[in-house]
């Protein structure tokens, strides 16, 4: 991947990095089409879990496959936390019907009751805006109102 600028390659490898930790089984960018120009060769870019394939096409290069994808694997997405996956501060959130990489799907009611965590590309990697949980089974505290 070494024709790619810097930003590129980390765009695609955060996109590479959030599917394998989602537990997809491939993750692929191409592109349809010889003799254009890059940005009408047709990129795409897929990813194939368990019980879903995701993918994304008709791009106009493979960062901005990777992006797309990225993205698509976000959006309805449940965060570690238990939160929905954001992907805007403004807390806008598009709440498709997403398969989950399990294959199991989320309603949108589940997903409105559980609040929104916000995702941002940081370098190669997507992180959540939630602390990395400390221990594996540490009592949830419950929240409470000071005012
Ligand atoms: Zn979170």
């Amino acid at each position: 991947m070494n024709e790619f600028p810097a930003e590129q390659q980390h765009v695609i490898l955060a996109c590479a990095d959030l599917v394998g930790r989602a537990g997809g089984r491939s993750f692929q960018i191409g592109y349809l089409h010889d003799d254009v120009p890059v940005d009408q060769a047709g990129w795409y870019a897929h990813a194939q879990y368990r019980g879903a394939r995701i993918q994304v096409e008709d791009q106009r290069g493979p960062a901005e496959a990777a992006d797309a994808l990225a993205r698509r694997i976000l959006t309805g997405a449940r965060c570690r936390c238990g939160r929905l996956v954001s992907l805007s501060p403004d807390g806008a959130v598009a709440y498709e019907d997403t398969p989950m990489a399990d294959g199991s799907r989320w309603t949108v009611a589940q997903a409105r009751e559980a609040g929104q965590c916000l995702w941002r590309r940081l370098g190669a990697r997507w992180e959540p805006s939630c602390p990395e949980p400390p221990g594996r089974s540490r009592p949830t505290r419950r929240e409470r109102r000071r005012r």
